[in-house]
């Protein structure tokens, strides 16, 4: 006979103590989730008057656009920025509590890469794009378009932001080996110091030398999140400096 009362209470200890956690957990993304649809209401009306605003002004003045346009650019600029960043915490609110799902169908890597591109780079003021090459036979890959959409459109926005004045990022799509897809972005901007590298997927994590280039450090959580969701990985090569590289592996 063996005496385990004090076992037993320690792992009553323990249960409680996960129990707690996971109230606290499900508290937080309630309030995340909350806080951030309460903002997103208003953004939306102040967006939509500020469109009205200028629609009158440019009906009755026909100055009013070099008079007043780089005001309405920069409030609908800095509107946008905060909406993204609710969108951001509330997709990931959403995918932490296992609300995305994923839809996959045969998608063609080569045209959404190529749609993604002509989207970030048309019309730039500074006139910068990014090349891409694709090695070996182009085929469906099943994947969620939607999620896929999201995962480049991170990482080549990213690649731009990052590079600012220095040579135009690359993408290299390759079908060569037979178990996966491999995509990798490429850029010869800023890079990432070696010893952050490894937080640099944790949300609202950003490096050091970010200086002030905008950002939230949240698309690359979103970004690991739905290559994961395809059983895929993601991992990084960078030199500060040199630049850097994502290649993302998506199983076939
Ligand atoms: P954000 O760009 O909004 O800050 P991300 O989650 O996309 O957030 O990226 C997290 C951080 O990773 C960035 O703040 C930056 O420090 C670093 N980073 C991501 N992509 C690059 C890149 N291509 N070159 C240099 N640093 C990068």
């Amino acid at each position: 006979a063996r005496d385990i009362s004090l076992e037993k209470e320690r792992r009553d200890d323990i249960q409680k103590s996960l129990d707690r956690e996971r109230e606290v957990g499900e508290l937080k993304s309630r309030f995340v989730a909350m806080t951030s649809h309460e903002f997103r209401t208003p953004l939306t009306t102040i967006k939509q008057n500020v469109d009205m605003i200028n629609y009158m002004l440019e009906s009755s003045d026909k100055d009013a656009e070099s008079k007043y346009g780089k005001f309405f650019t920069r409030i609908n600029s800095e509107i946008g920025r905060v909406t993204t960043l609710m969108n951001d915490i509330l997709l990931l609110g959403r995918i932490e509590s296992g609300k995305v799902e994923i839809h996959k169908s045969p998608t063609d890597l080569q045209k959404l890469i190529e749609e993604n591109i002509l989207k970030i780079t048309h019309g730039r003021a500074d006139g910068r794009n990014v090349s891409f090459k694709v090695i070996g036979v182009n085929q469906p890959i099943q994947t969620d378009i939607q999620l896929m959409e999201q995962v480049m459109n991170n990482l080549i926005s990213n690649a731009l932001k990052y590079s600012d004045k220095t040579i135009d990022p690359e993408i290299v799509l390759s079908f060569e080996s037979l178990s996966f897809v491999q995509i990798m972005i490429i850029d010869y901007g800023i890079g990432i110091p070696e010893k952050e590298q490894k937080n640099l997927f944790t949300t609202f994590y950003r490096a050091t030398n970010v200086r002030n280039i905008q950002g939230s450090g949240l698309g690359l959580s979103i970004v690991k999140e739905f290559v994961l969701m395809h059983g895929g990985s993601i991992d990084l090569i960078s030199d500060t400096n040199k630049g850097s590289t994502f290649i993302v592996k998506i199983p076939v």
